[in-house]
């Protein structure tokens, strides 16, 4: 599996009864399904997905609006998905995300944006491998 994205529909959009419009326009765009997981990060987790902001000042917050309910985690594979899956989910903060995109319809500002993507390959195994064991894939 060489061609995967992570993602995770974030607790804003869970929130807001957005799963099914975000998963919609997830196999629109072609990606295929090969993991998924309806679930809930403990703060421990939450701190070690995003240790690589531990010194920024939104880090507490971030954590706490990761673990604020429930996430929906998934495995996504199509050819590039790391860039088109980023494309398709627009810039960080939903007032600079492109016309169309996830972040621009459903997010609800710069932390409570809707959705994660994996920035490089090697992030999408490393998060991949972090939420899903061999035999929840498929
Ligand atoms: P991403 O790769 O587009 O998700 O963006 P980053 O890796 O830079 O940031 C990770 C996550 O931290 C974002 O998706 C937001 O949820 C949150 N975040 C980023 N920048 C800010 C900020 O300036 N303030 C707050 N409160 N949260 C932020």
């Amino acid at each position: 599996m060489s061609n995967i994205t992570f993602t995770m529909i974030k607790p804003d959009a869970v929130k807001n009864n957005n799963i099914g419009p975000i998963l919609a326009k997830i196999n629109d765009a072609g990606f295929t399904i090969r993991a998924m997981k309806y679930t809930e990060l403990s703060e421990a987790q939450a701190m070690a997905f995003y240790e690589v902001h531990k010194e920024r000042p939104f880090y507490g917050e971030l954590v706490e609006f990761m673990t604020s309910g429930p996430i929906v985690a998934a495995i996504l594979e199509k050819e590039n998905a790391v860039e088109d899956f980023r494309k398709l989910i627009g810039a960080t903060n939903p007032t600079e995300a492109a016309e169309g995109t996830i972040r621009k319809i459903f997010a609800e500002s710069i932390q409570n944006n809707a959705v994660h993507g994996s920035d490089s390959d090697e992030n999408a195994i490393i998060e991949a491998d972090f939420h899903f064991s061999k035999t929840e894939r498929f």
